[in-house]
């Protein structure tokens, strides 16, 4: 396995990979690596003869206030996970390499990143697919594998790869989870013991949204979410930035219960921000 930190050096191996006709899969992180991140680097192992994983906690999809700098960055146990996922090429870019000066060009997909977390979060989106644009093009993959838990995200991505025509299959990935059902993320690190508690309440919320919706006794996407926000309160969580219902492609919000659907939350424990979505075929 090669960690390589410059552009043109990642751009010469994925042209080297090409003219040897390699198949490339590409899974983009931001390192603190976990569960989730290996579940989806399994796949792209199983399905490419070369795998790249980028390491970048990318600045732009950051806002004012947020957790750009105590982002966590253990590079060396991440490489050491990497290597044991069978990784070819971790690529550990710069900030200043990918930004440089006058750096402006921008990727935006407003359609899908107006509601859920785009108005709390404003400009992530716009850093996310720029960020992804940008590796697409310096490691050209022909799969790249995303998690169903930043389902927002992921949807985004799918729809910047075809507006765009990058010529890359989107290989979305199911949520890994923690024994209580809590999603795996790089910031559950951030969580107290009694938080951490707490934070298994935002799946067992999500579950309880499912059967309420198979018992068919709900009139209303309204009368599920005020229902699933009286549930979380009760939880101890104090701030929650939205659930909402929503259509799994359009992301707009339901305004019925009929399926197909997702099912989305995202809260503030303490200083940390969770997000986690169940969807319903
Ligand atoms: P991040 O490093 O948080 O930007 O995540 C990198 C990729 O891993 C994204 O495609 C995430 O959706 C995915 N991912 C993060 N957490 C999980 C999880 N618990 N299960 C599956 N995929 C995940």
């Amino acid at each position: 396995m090669k960690i390589i930190h410059a552009v043109k050096e990642m751009q010469n191996i994925a042209g080297l990979w090409q003219r040897e006709g390699k198949s490339v899969g590409f899974v983009p992180t931001m390192g603190a690596l976990h569960k989730g991140h290996l579940s989806l680097l399994r796949k792209a192992r199983a399905e490419n003869e070369r795998v790249a994983l980028s390491i970048f906690v990318n600045p732009a999809q950051f806002g004012p206030g947020e957790d750009y700098l105590r982002y966590p960055r253990p590079l060396q146990r991440d490489t050491n996970m990497a290597k044991s996922a069978g990784v070819d090429i971790v690529f550990n870019p710069k900030a200043g390499e990918l930004y440089p000066e006058f750096f402006s060009t921008w990727v935006e997909a407003p359609a899908l990143a107006k509601g859920l977390c785009g108005p709390f979060r404003p400009g992530h989106f716009r850093g996310v697919a720029t960020i992804v644009a940008k590796l697409f093009n310096i490691v050209r993959p022909g799969r790249a594998y995303f998690g169903m838990k930043d389902y927002q995200q992921l949807k985004i991505i799918e729809r910047m790869t075809s507006d765009l025509n990058f010529p890359v299959k989107i290989v979305p990935c199911p949520t890994v989870r923690e024994s209580d059902g809590l999603a795996m993320s790089s910031r559950n690190a951030y969580l107290s013991q009694a938080q951490r508690a707490t934070a298994a309440k935002i799946f067992e919320t999500l579950q309880s949204g499912r059967s309420l919706i198979e018992s068919n006794k709900l009139k209303s996407p309204e009368n599920l979410i005020s229902l699933l926000r009286r549930r979380l309160q009760n939880s101890g969580i104090r701030k929650i930035d939205y659930v909402a219902v929503a259509h799994p492609e359009t992301l707009d919000d339901l305004k019925s219960l009929k399926k197909p659907l997702v099912i989305v939350i995202a809260v503030w424990i303490g200083k940390t921000r969770l997000i986690d979505n169940i969807c319903l075929k």
